[in-house]
Protein backbone atom coordinates (compact mmCIF):
# COMPACT_ATOMS: atom_id res chain seq x y z
CA UNK A 1 0.00 0.00 0.00
CA UNK A 2 1.30 3.43 -0.90
CA UNK A 3 1.27 6.15 1.84
CA UNK A 4 1.50 9.55 1.05
CA UNK A 5 4.43 11.14 3.59
CA UNK A 6 2.28 13.94 4.44
CA UNK A 7 5.67 15.25 7.19
CA UNK A 8 8.12 15.47 4.08
CA UNK A 9 5.19 17.29 1.80
CA UNK A 10 4.60 19.61 4.38
CA UNK A 11 8.68 20.46 4.98
CA UNK A 12 8.73 20.60 0.90
CA UNK A 13 6.08 23.45 1.42
CA UNK A 14 7.27 25.46 4.05
CA UNK A 15 10.55 25.61 2.55
CA UNK A 16 9.17 26.92 -1.34
CA UNK A 17 7.20 29.04 1.26
CA UNK A 18 9.80 30.87 3.49
CA UNK A 19 12.38 30.92 0.65
CA UNK A 20 12.77 35.04 -0.35
CA UNK A 21 11.29 34.50 -3.70
CA UNK A 22 13.58 36.93 -5.35
CA UNK A 23 16.69 35.21 -3.83
CA UNK A 24 18.47 31.91 -4.03
CA UNK A 25 21.26 30.78 -1.80
CA UNK A 26 24.86 28.96 -3.13
CA UNK A 27 23.41 25.67 -2.81
CA UNK A 28 20.21 26.58 -4.72
CA UNK A 29 22.29 27.99 -7.42
CA UNK A 30 25.26 25.49 -7.54
CA UNK A 31 21.54 22.83 -7.98
CA UNK A 32 20.81 25.11 -11.44
CA UNK A 33 24.58 25.73 -12.41
CA UNK A 34 24.60 23.10 -14.59
CA UNK A 35 21.29 23.62 -16.04
CA UNK A 36 22.12 27.19 -16.75
CA UNK A 37 25.79 26.53 -18.02
CA UNK A 38 24.04 23.97 -20.90
CA UNK A 39 21.79 26.66 -21.97
CA UNK A 40 24.49 29.73 -22.30
CA UNK A 41 26.48 27.04 -24.61
CA UNK A 42 23.53 25.98 -26.38
CA UNK A 43 22.82 30.02 -26.93
CA UNK A 44 19.59 30.31 -25.20
CA UNK A 45 18.76 33.24 -23.05
CA UNK A 46 19.64 31.35 -19.55
CA UNK A 47 19.66 34.66 -17.65
CA UNK A 48 15.68 35.45 -18.81
CA UNK A 49 15.23 32.20 -18.64
CA UNK A 50 16.38 31.23 -14.73
CA UNK A 51 16.58 35.32 -13.40
CA UNK A 52 17.21 34.11 -10.10
CA UNK A 53 20.73 31.79 -11.03
CA UNK A 54 21.64 34.90 -12.87
CA UNK A 55 20.72 37.43 -9.85
CA UNK A 56 22.65 35.15 -8.11
CA UNK A 57 25.94 34.79 -10.07
CA UNK A 58 26.20 38.86 -10.17
CA UNK A 59 26.31 38.90 -6.41
CA UNK A 60 28.17 35.98 -5.44
CA UNK A 61 31.71 35.98 -6.68
CA UNK A 62 32.18 32.30 -5.76
CA UNK A 63 29.59 30.76 -7.65
CA UNK A 64 30.57 32.78 -10.79
CA UNK A 65 33.76 31.48 -10.77
CA UNK A 66 31.96 28.02 -10.16
CA UNK A 67 30.25 28.98 -12.84
CA UNK A 68 32.98 30.34 -15.09
CA UNK A 69 34.94 27.50 -14.73
CA UNK A 70 32.29 25.27 -15.38
CA UNK A 71 31.59 27.29 -18.49
CA UNK A 72 35.22 27.14 -19.76
CA UNK A 73 35.80 23.54 -18.61
CA UNK A 74 32.48 22.29 -20.95
CA UNK A 75 33.70 24.33 -24.12
CA UNK A 76 36.73 22.97 -23.82
CA UNK A 77 35.47 19.66 -24.23
CA UNK A 78 33.26 21.21 -27.11
ZN1 LIG B 1 26.70 31.75 -4.27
Amino acid sequence: MMTLDLDTLKRMVHGIITTRPDEIGCDECFEQLDRFVEMTLAGKNAAEAMPLVQDHLERCRACREEFEALLATLRALD
